[in-house]
């Protein structure tokens, strides 16, 4: 299980889509969820970097859990989910600003991905105040973008929510390129 942790967290981190200490990823296990450390740096992630806690208990460690804890748990109480990947993808941000949601134009988003959700936030709203919306967005869709902030990607493996929030920038990137050149992405 931590080998996983760390491919995907260094894998997110070399490829620029969260920052040094940015991002959390967790998995759940049965009525406990495994979720990184607050603050933890996901690009070398150790094994005190994990902790342990209820999807709906708190234990001794819970106040250790990063501070987006609270969406980690009503996405597992509420969606199929078994993995959650929250990262910070430049080019998907970008677009939170100006589009309601996005629809992917190339092959692998649109095979994958179909639509993206921005939810809108004003940003002085905390994400968990946004945790009910995220997880009934889950329910779906792959991918929820948070406006101004990140993508929260669900799935059954750690690894494919990882692989959903690499689509999602890459279509992302490209959709921003198309609009620089001016070119109508349909
Ligand atoms: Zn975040």
């Amino acid at each position: 299980m931590l080998s996983q942790f760390q491919a995907v967290g260094q894998a997110l981190f070399t490829q620029g889509l969260v920052s040094s200490q940015g991002g959390n990823l967790s998995v759940k296990l049965g009525e406990h969820l495994l979720i990184t450390h607050r603050g933890s740096a996901l690009g070398s992630i150790q094994e005190g970097d994990l902790v342990e806690t209820g999807i709906t208990k708190n234990s001794r460690a819970t106040p250790l859990a990063s501070t987006e804890l609270e969406v980690h748990r009503c996405i597992y109480q509420n969606t199929s989910a078994l993995a959650v990947v929250h990262a910070h993808p430049p080019y998907a941000v970008a677009l939170s600003f100006t589009e309601k949601e996005i629809i992917p134009c190339d092959v692998e988003g649109r095979a994958l991905l179909a639509k993206v959700p921005v939810l809108s936030t004003n940003m002085a709203e905390k994400l968990g105040e946004l945790a009910e919306d995220i997880a009934r967005l889950l329910k779906e869709h792959r991918v929820v973008l948070v406006r101004g902030h990140g993508s929260f990607a669900a799935s059954q493996l750690l690894e494919e929510a990882y692989y959903y929030t690499t689509v999602l920038e890459q279509s992302c990137r490209l959709l921003y390129l198309l609009k620089a050149l001016g070119v109508a992405p349909r």
